[in-house]
């Protein structure tokens, strides 16, 4: 008789692959399941990789999470870190540098559209054609065109000036996406279901329950989201890690599958957590329409160059966590984040720690750039925004190439195609299918393990 115990292998360790492993140890008695994490790289957490160095906690990826997602809160709770969560203070403010300068975070805004509509006459951000254009959406009708860009979206509901000062940097910034290639459906679709139930967003916008805010929607850890890797990973107990796995193929056998790399691994089930273009790789042969998908799937480069200054060699805007750019402005950096003033703790006293975005769709090439150079354009935007600044006593770079994954227009469709066409056994999730945020991730994690365990319920009945 066939021996009960499932082996399950999830490849790739970054927060998706390890949220597999922590739900299916949860989900999963120990006599259900051998579960192997196998990892490519020599370290486990894929994007999420913080350097803690003379006291300044630098992030290379993800600096914050956002709290109104379901997923991470609970996730963090049941870690028991909630003690070492980190809030931006109350009353901290971003800003959107637009026609050369900082210009306040729009307030009474409710998503896209306004709803106070007195503090929104007296934001500086729009033109008064601006604002006039965007007080018309009431009486724009709805366009049930199915999927669209986020691009076409915003415009069509309201205006030009909305999505190039204000939605474009605050959503397309996420993906490091040119909003004019980006799906409504598979990023922002409460937008378009507001538009389908209220008419408008602005009418949706008044129709919300007006909530007392309770400050920052994000949240990160004191010692940086590294934490929360080194948790899930202490807490796993019976599943098998493996470190510069080298996993290069999967086959199919009589039993189930091969997953071949250092080791030779036969398992039930596999879960794939890796970039989508490595995913294809590995199942070019096991089935090549699944391959041929995946790599529709285009991913930007980007790269974060974290500086410390000297509190006396920078002048930030008081109580700021920092700024988003507006398309069409004369700068090469797309946010930047004040870490210290974001994140207390995050530096030592007397230090600021500031962190720069550079490359998105159409700006690629800077992750090839030598690291003078990216700090060069790093300082010389600086200055354009807050003024004069001394030299950082040190900076760090981080390249993601191939970083970001792009849902462009139809990438529902995509994963209705890519699911019809996996062997059964073979599950894919991650960054580059159902959200993009460290949240999501979670949620596609836990959901998997989910289905696994109750996959592996049915087969003992
Ligand atoms: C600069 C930057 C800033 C970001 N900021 C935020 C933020 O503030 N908040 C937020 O929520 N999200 C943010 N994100 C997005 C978020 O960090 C990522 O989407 C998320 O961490 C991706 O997790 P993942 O596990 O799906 O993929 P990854 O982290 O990419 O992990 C995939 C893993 O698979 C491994 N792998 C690849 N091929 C193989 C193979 N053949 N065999 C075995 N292993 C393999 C890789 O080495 C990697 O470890 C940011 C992303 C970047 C790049």
């Amino acid at each position: 008789m066939r021996d009960k115990t499932k082996k399950i292998a999830i490849i790739g360790a970054g927060i998706t692959g390890l949220s597999v492993a922590h739900y299916l140890e949860k989900f999963l008695k120990p006599d259900d399941a051998e579960i192997f994490l196998l990892e490519n790289d020599s370290r486990l957490g894929g994007k999420i990789l913080t350097v803690i160095e003379d006291g300044f906690v630098i992030e290379g990826g993800p600096d914050s999470i956002y709290l109104f997602k379901p997923g991470a809160m609970e996730l963090i709770k049941e870690l028991h870190l909630e003690e070492s969560i980190v809030r931006p203070p109350v009353g901290a403010r971003a800003f959107i540098f637009s026609r050369g300068k900082l210009r306040n975070f729009p307030e009474g805004f409710y998503g896209l559209a306004p709803r106070d509509f007195i503090k929104f006459l007296k934001s500086d951000l729009f033109s008064f054609s601006g604002k006039f254009r965007m007080l018309l959406e009431p009486l724009i009708p709805v366009k049930d065109t199915g999927d669209e860009t986020l691009g076409d979206f915003v415009r069509r509901r309201l205006g030009k000036e909305a999505l190039s000062r204000y939605a474009g940097p605050l959503l397309s910034g996420i993906y490091a996406a040119d909003p004019d290639d980006m799906s409504i459906l598979a990023t922002f679709p409460y937008y378009k279901d507001m538009e389908r139930k209220y008419g408008s967003l602005t009418k949706a916008a008044l129709r919300a329950p007006v909530k007392k805010s309770t400050g920052s929607p994000f949240l990160t850890l004191d010692k940086g989201l590294s934490m929360l890797v080194e948790a899930i990973t202490q807490n796993l107990h019976r599943t098998q890690i493996v470190l510069d796995a080298d996993i290069r193929s999967i086959e199919k056998d009589r039993m189930g599958y091969i997953v071949l790399g250092r080791e030779k691994l036969q398992v039930d089930e596999i879960v794939l957590a890796s970039p989508s273009f490595d995913t294809a790789k590995l199942l070019k042969n096991l089935s090549p329409e699944a391959s041929r998908i995946l790599k529709e799937i285009r991913y930007v480069s980007t790269l974060t160059i974290s500086m410390a200054f000297r509190e006396d060699g920078i002048s930030l805007p008081p109580g700021s966590t920092g700024f988003m750019v507006a398309r069409g402005e004369n700068l090469r950096i797309s946010a930047c984040t004040f870490s210290s003033n974001k994140w207390p703790g995050h530096a030592p006293e007397g230090f600021h720690l500031i962190r720069c975005f550079l490359g998105r769709a159409g700006f690629e090439k800077v992750v090839d750039y030598e690291n003078d150079e990216i700090l060069e354009i790093a300082l010389e935007d600086l200055r354009k925004v807050i003024g004069e600044l001394s030299n950082p006593i040190f900076y760090r770079i981080f390249r993601w190439r191939k970083g970001m994954p792009q849902y462009r227009v139809g990438h529902l469709n995509l994963l209705g195609n890519l699911g019809e066409s996996l062997p059964d056994g073979i599950h894919i999730v991650g960054a580059a299918y159902r959200g993009i945020g460290i949240p999501d991730c979670i949620n596609q994690g836990r959901n998997v393990a989910k289905v696994l365990a109750e996959k592996y319920e049915n087969s003992k009945n």
